[in-house]
């Protein structure tokens, strides 16, 4: 161990990293955990774990800092490379990777368990031809054919451990979990749906793509009404707010999600403008329900607007209308009215680059411009912005 410990410092402190081959590095690296594996295997069979009365899967987690899955891969790859001599030689000598490897481990224990065989030969030919997402497809589709039982016991076993967390962390959600494989094709292909770029000047990275795809969709499953009942309404956005925080005072109150957790106003007011806002707070923390027909768009103004606009009116942006909300070119905190002039309909994306990116949007006679913030001449107005940033 000592001698490998001090080559590997030897190589971090002297090694040029511009010349570091990275798949000569990666292959080492699989070839390792090859042996790491071999030695995690040899401590389960010397019963090591039992010391902490943990599983040897917890105990080898926990040893070697990584998830249970990880080491539930070396202990299996350890376990069966033992029967796999060819195979053993082929990821110490890099010709297969250790996920490879990995993967005809499991697939061997998985069909040895019924007691049927793998051709080592051909499955070490496999893992050369073929990248690992195409190896574990090609080794799926083997045991659902060898054992269907055993298969749709996975299956099973993978469906009780589906898991989904959404925490609220430092001014933002965190979603994390593990899909089923069905339950995930759902999710992605509806956030696929949402997330392709929306005109011309769509900037966002496609990570932010598939975030603002996901968002939509839920505001659209929120805007269709169709959702149970929770204590009697629908479920909905509810902000906490006050006339002065939507006409961005100095000084007033910061407008809050429910549970206190606190928005910028230029959200408030987005969330406003299409009439989610629920009831607003005067000034001495009087609530005033403000009802949602003195600025909410009517049935027969929205009716109005679609016969108007077949998509989200953005320049370039193909969102169908029935997937928009009305955006007051001047906010109705401001004096803007629900009167069709005032209104247009863009998409979740586009009304937030209208409300908090700095788009100006400008009615012009007939025509409604779309000014972006680095061509924008600031006229102040009383409240300090900028004067159709509505
Ligand atoms: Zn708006
Ligand atoms: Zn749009």
């Amino acid at each position: 161990m000592e001698v490998l410990e001090d080559a590997v410092r030897v190589f971090q402190r002297e090694a040029d990293l511009d010349f570091v081959d990275p798949r000569r590095l990666s292959t080492l690296i699989d070839s390792l955990q090859g042996t790491l594996s071999a030695a995690l295997h040899r401590a389960r069979k010397r019963n090591e774990h039992q010391v902490t009365s943990q599983s040897a899967c917890s105990w080898a987690a926990r040893q070697c800092q990584m998830s249970l899955s990880a080491a539930a891969d070396r202990l299996c790859v350890g376990e069966q490379l033992e029967s796999m001599p060819r195979l053993a030689e082929a990821l110490r000598s890099g010709e297969v990777g250790f996920q490879a490897a990995a993967t005809i481990c499991h697939l061997r224990d998985r069909v040895g368990a019924i007691g049927a065989r793998l051709d080592e030969e051909m499955w070490i030919d496999n893992a050369r031809r073929f990248s690992v997402k195409d190896l574990r497809d090609v080794a799926a589709r083997t045991w659902h054919a060898v054992d269907p039982a055993g298969f749709d016991r996975k299956v099973e076993n993978d469906h009780e451990v589906r898991q989904l967390f959404i925490s609220e962390t430092g001014g933002m959600y965190r979603i994390d979990g593990w899909l089923t494989l069905e339950g995930g094709a759902a999710v992605k292909t509806v956030v696929d749906s949402l997330s392709k770029p929306l005109g011309a000047d769509d900037q966002r990275t496609s990570k932010q793509r598939r975030h603002d795809g996901l968002v939509e969709a839920m505001h659209l499953a929120l805007g269709a009404g169709t959702l149970p009942r929770r204590n009697g309404v629908r479920p909905h956005i509810s902000i906490t707010t006050t006339v002065e925080s939507l006409k961005r005072e100095l000084g007033a109150p910061a407008s809050e999600l429910e549970g206190g957790l606190t928005i910028s106003s230029k959200t408030a007011q987005r969330l406003a403008c299409d009439g989610a806002l629920h009831r607003v707070l005067k000034a001495g923390s009087v609530v005033v329900d403000v009802g949602r027909v003195s600025r909410a768009v009517s049935p027969s103004q929205w009716r109005a607007l679609k016969a108007r606009h077949r998509t989200c009116a953005f320049p370039g942006c193909d969102r169908p209308v029935n997937m928009t909300n009305p955006h007051h070119i001047e906010f109705w905190a401001r004096g803007g009215r629900s009167d069709i002039r005032n209104l247009i309909p863009l998409c979740y994306f586009h009304h937030r680059l209208v409300h908090e990116g700095g788009w100006q949007v400008i009615r012009a006679g007939d025509r409604v411009e779309f000014i972006p913030p680095d061509r924008q001449i600031t006229t102040r107005r009383r409240w300090g912005e900028s004067r159709w940033a509505a």
